[in-house]
C-alpha cells in the first residue's frame, strides 16, 4: 500500500509529465488555447503536490497555505480549461472568478492557522471546482461524444472523492489540526488521482487531435477563395443522397476576357460576388459549390427541375446586376440544368447532361440557362 508522500510523488510526476506533454501539443498547433490552459492548471497541481509533501513533514502555515493556494489556482484554470473548450473564448476572467472565490474562502482559515477548517473548505471548493470542469465538458460532449463524456466522468468521481475527505474533516471536528488529514477517504482519493492523471491528459490530447483532424478536413473540402464547398465537398455530399436530385451548372461568360482586360485580380472579385450571389439565393436543403475555375453548382434534393429553374434564373440575374453595380462591369453566367437519381455514378451522368446544356448555351449567345431532360433532349427557358 502507498503512504502519502509516494502517494504525492506519483501525481506530482504524471501531473508535471502532463503539463509538458500538453504544453509541447500546445507549441505544435498554437490553436487550442485550451491545451496551454490546461498544461498551466497540471503545472500548478503538481506545485501544490510539492508543498503538501512538505507540510506532511514539516507542518507550518506558510507551507500549508500555499499548497492550497497553487492546488486552487491549478483547479480554477482547469475548470478554466472546460470553459474556454466549451466556449471557445478566453478563459482569464472564469478562472479569475473561481480562484477568487475558492482562494477567498480557503486561504484566510489556513493563513490564520485553522487548519481544520481551511481543509473542510478547500476540499469542498476542489470538489466544486472539478464538478464544473465536469459539466462544462459534458456540455460540449456533441462535438466528440465519447471523448468528452469519459473527460467529464472522470473529472466528476475526482470531484466527488474531495467530499468523504471534507467530511471526515469534519466529523474530527478540529479547527487546528497537527498536520494534513490522513485517513481513507484522503488515500483512496489521492489513489484515484494517480491512476486518473494520465488518462485525463490522454484525453485532453486526444481532444485536440480531434480538432486538428476536424480542421484538416474542412479545409480540404472548403475553396479558399470563395468559403464554398468545393468539388470533393460536392462528390461527398452528392454519395450521402438518396432518392432525386437537380442540379445546375452555371460558367461565367467570357470571364478569360475579364482575366485579360481587368486583370486577375478583379477575375477573382467576380468569382467572389458569384459565390456571394449563391450563397444569397441558396435554400436549406441545397448545396452550392465552386467546381473549380469559374464554374459553380447548385445541387437540390428534389425530382422536379421547376423550383430549381426559377432560383437559378435569379441568380442568373441577379449576379448580372451587382457586377454592374458593384465592380461596374458588364458580366454575365450561363447555366444547365438536370436532374437524375443519386448515388456517386449517377453524380457524373447528371453533371454530364447539364454540361451538355451549357454548351448549348453558350452556343446560343450565352446569359441563359438551358435544361437538359432525362432523354437527352434539351429545352431552352
Ligand atoms: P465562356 O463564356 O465560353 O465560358 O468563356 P470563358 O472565357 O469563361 O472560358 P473558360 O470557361 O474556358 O475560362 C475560364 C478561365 O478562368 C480560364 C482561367 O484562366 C480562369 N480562372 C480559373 N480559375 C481562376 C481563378 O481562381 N481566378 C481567376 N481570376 N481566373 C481563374
Ligand atoms: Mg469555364
Ligand atoms: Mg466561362
Amino acid at each position: 500500500m502507498l503512504d502519502f508522500t509516494s502517494l504525492l510523488l506519483s501525481i506530482f510526476l504524471s501531473a508535471a509529465g502532463i503539463s509538458v506533454v500538453l504544453f509541447g501539443a500546445w507549441v505544435t498547433s498554437r490553436k487550442d488555447g485550451f491545451l496551454l490552459t490546461c498544461a498551466v492548471g497540471a503545472v500548478l497541481v503538481a506545485m501544490s503536490v510539492v508543498f503538501s509533501a512538505f507540510y506532511a513533514k514539516s507542518p507550518q502555515i506558510w507551507v500549508v497555505t500555499s499548497a492550497y493556494a497553487l492546488l486552487l489556482g491549478g483547479l480554477s484554470t482547469i475548470y478554466g480549461t472546460a470553459w474556454q473548450f466549451r466556449n471557445d473564448v478566453s478563459p482569464s476572467r472564469a478562472i479569475a472568478v473561481a480562484a477568487g472565490v475558492a482562494l477567498g474562502l480557503t486561504l484566510p482559515p489556513h493563513a490564520l492557522g485553522y487548519n481544520g477548517v481551511g481543509f473542510f473548505i478547500g476540499f469542498l471548493c476542489a470538489a466544486g471546482l472539478l464538478i464544473l470542469a465536469a459539466h462544462h465538458f459534458w456540455m460540449a460532449r456533441q462535438e466528440a461524444p465519447g471523448t468528452l463524456i469519459t473527460l467529464a466522468a472522470f473529472y466528476f468521481v475526482i470531484g466527488l472523492s474531495f467530499l468523504p475527505r471534507a467530511a471526515l474533516v469534519a466529523m474530527e471536528g478540529q479547527a487546528i489540526m497537527p498536520g494534513p488529514p490522513q485517513n481513507w477517504a484522503q488515500n483512496a482519493s489521492l489513489a484515484l488521482i494517480v491512476a486518473a492523471v494520465p488518462a485525463l491528459g490522454a484525453l485532453t490530447i486526444a481532444l485536440n487531435q480531434k480538432r486538428l483532424v476536424r480542421a484538416h478536413r474542412q479545409q480540404a473540402l472548403t475553396d479558399p477563395l470563395t468559403g464554398l464547398p468545393n468539388r470533393r465537398a460536392l462528390v461527398e455530399k452528392i454519395d450521402s443522397l438518396n432518392g432525386p436530385v437537380a442540379l445546375v451548372l452555371f460558367d461565367i461568360d467570357r470571364f478569360k476576357t475579364i482575366n485579360d482586360t481587368r486583370g486577375h485580380a478583379i477575375g477573382d472579385q467576380v468569382i467572389i460576388l458569384f459565390a456571394r450571389t449563391l450563397l444569397r439565393r441558396a435554400r436549406p436543403g441545397q448545396m452550392a459549390a465552386r467546381l473549380g475555375g469559374e464554374e459553380f453548382v447548385v445541387v437540390s434534393p428534389t425530382a422536379r427541375l421547376e423550383a430549381l429553374e426559377l432560383e437559378a434564373e435569379q441568380i442568373r440575374r441577379d449576379f448580372a446586376v451587382r457586377a454592374r453595380t458593384e465592380l461596374d462591369l458588364a458580366c454575365t453566367v450561363s447555366g444547365g440544368l438536370a436532374r437524375g437519381e443519386a448515388g456517386a455514378d449517377n453524380f457524373a451522368l447528371i453533371l454530364a447532361a447539364a454540361d451538355r446544356a451549357l454548351y448549348r448555351a453558350k452556343q446560343l449567345g450565352r446569359d441563359r440557362l438551358l435544361v437538359e431532360e432525362p432523354n437527352g433532349t434539351g429545352n431552352e427557358q
